[in-house]
């Protein structure tokens, strides 16, 4: 099959018979609920711009593993060129939909469980490459989404995975079978679950052999039986679900969830498992998928960040203060930070080297950096935003005041601002502003950027592991003239 349309993709989905849960209700369909839709249409993105010829180049490649065409999503990156290429897909996704458009998880997992799966199978002859490459070909051929699943619940974060008081807190083998595997447990956070095709488990933190039935990757159908999909709740998100409320929504077209992931005994056949006891391997899995994660982030939030410093700009433009020499220094601000995000994305790209397997990997030293500024630089895009678009963006008016017939009149009259614009154009910039700050987006731009591939502790870990201090010591030493 070539490439899916965006109609396609939709229909695909609506074809699945997932259990999804949303405020406290089993949903009918990812496609129609006005909760979910938003971020089915991110994902969408992914398809529609892989069809336009100005993308094609950033959006399509040549798989490795067929020669045939493929959406870039579901690569193996071949070289620095392809990894910068990422970056860029992502921060133009970004530009595009102001949102998490949620199908790089599935792309970083690719990447991780290839290398990671060639070395196991290297070491202990098994057979998870080839389980690996027979999956990654049927979605590269059927052009499809796949949700990268890696966060356990964890319980009490002081405690092993099989010393916590619920052994299920940490997803588990609970049966091995001629077959295949019985699985238990959760997944957190899961960005874009309910927009995909098929789910890849992988282990969340590094194993010890005592671990072993916690050190367990495969993918399954996300409408295999057993698997649950509760639906976490955003700030503002119910907007979507009122009448006359496009305005108050800011980003009407687009958005993204996450859901709260829970596998009640599934079944993974043989052919689909890719690690399954070999506990020293979970961390070279975690460590490589987080890597590419932190690198996407350079891309993603550099992208979205474009969106909000263009809006914060027009909100100064609307208010007749662009002239206001201070508001420009905030605006040159916004984008020095936010070219630094994607000049740390770009580098740990091209510093990338080729793994045994023959796809490549970022500098991990580098895209950990990457992803500790996006801890921080977003908050402060973010603070800047709201001091340029003011305090109108969180005590302005709703649609229904606008059109009110006794005040839509007086509110459009006193809320206008440079004559020459459009007083509703003026609130549509606000609420988006709001939208990515405070509301939906905000979960995708804002807290995202804090724990999204790893809390900044975690990023620390890595910059202390692979910063190389005894060498900087050495190089010292050299200089002062100190005799080892
Ligand atoms: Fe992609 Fe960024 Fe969303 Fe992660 S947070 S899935 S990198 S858009
Ligand atoms: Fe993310």
């Amino acid at each position: 099959m070539a490439l899916m349309t965006g109609e396609q993709y939709v229909e695909s989905i609506r074809k699945m018979k997932m259990n999804i849960y949303v405020l406290g209700e089993k949903v009918e369909s990812a496609v129609t609920n006005p909760i979910l839709r938003p971020s089915l249409n991110s994902v969408k993105a992914t398809y529609d711009l892989a069809q336009m010829p100005e993308y094609e180049d950033l959006m399509t490649t040549t798989s490795s593993l067929t020669g045939k065409k493929i959406n870039r999503f579901s690569h193996l990156h071949q070289s620095t060129g392809d990894l910068i290429k990422k970056v860029k897909m992502q921060r133009l996704m970004g530009q595009k939909t102001a949102s998490c458009f949620q199908r790089c998880v599935g792309m970083d997992a690719f990447n991780a469980t290839f290398s990671t799966t060639f070395e196991i199978d290297k070491q202990y002859n098994t057979d998870y490459h080839g389980n690996f490459k027979k999956f990654l070909e049927y979605v590269q051929e059927n052009d499809l989404v796949v949700d990268g699943a890696m966060t356990d619940p964890k319980g009490d974060r002081g405690l092993a995975p099989s010393k916590q008081a619920d052994p299920d807190l940490y997803l588990r083998v609970v049966e091995r079978r001629p077959d295949g595997i019985v699985v238990r447990g959760a997944k957190a956070h899961q960005t874009g679950i309910c927009n995909s095709h098929e789910v890849l488990v992988m282990p969340t933190i590094a194993m010890r052999p005592e671990d072993k039935d916690y050190a367990v990757a495969f993918a399954v159908p996300v409408d295999t039986e057993g698997i649950v999909m509760v639906v976490g709740r955003q700030s503002c998100d119910t907007r979507k679900m009122e009448k006359n409320a496009d305005l108050d929504v800011g980003n009407k077209n687009f958005g993204g969830v996450e859901a709260l992931t829970i596998f009640n005994d599934v079944f993974v056949p043989n052919d689909r498992i890719f690690l399954n006891g070999e506990a020293e391997y979970a961390g070279m899995l975690v460590e490589r998928f987080a890597g590419y994660h932190r690198q996407s982030y350079g891309g993603c939030k550099v992208g979205v960040g474009d969106v909000l410093i263009g809006a914060a700009a027009l909100a100064a433009d609307y208010n007749g203060a662009n002239k206001a020499s201070h508001l420009k220094d905030k605006l040159i601000e916004m984008m020095h930070l936010n070219e630094t995000l994607y000049a740390c994305g770009i580098a740990c790209s091209a510093e990338g080297t080729a793994t045994e397997a023959g796809n490549y990997m970022i500098d991990l030293l580098l895209a950990n950096v990457c992803k500790q500024n996006v801890t921080r630089f977003p908050y402060e895009i973010t603070r800047l935003a709201e001091d340029i678009a003011g305090g109108l963006m969180v005590t302005m008016p709703s649609q229904k005041d606008f059109e009110n017939p006794e005040v839509g009149d007086l509110v459009k009259k006193y809320l206008v601002g440079v004559e020459s614009v459009p007083v509703m154009d003026r609130m549509k910039i606000l609420r988006l502003i709001e939208n990515m700050t405070l509301g939906t987006a905000a979960v995708g731009y804002r807290t995202e950027s804090m724990h999204g591939a790893g809390s900044p502790q975690a990023q620390r870990i890595m910059i202390q592991r692979q910063g190389n201090l005894g060498y900087k010591k050495q190089l010292a030493k050299a200089i002062a003239g100190i005799e080892d």
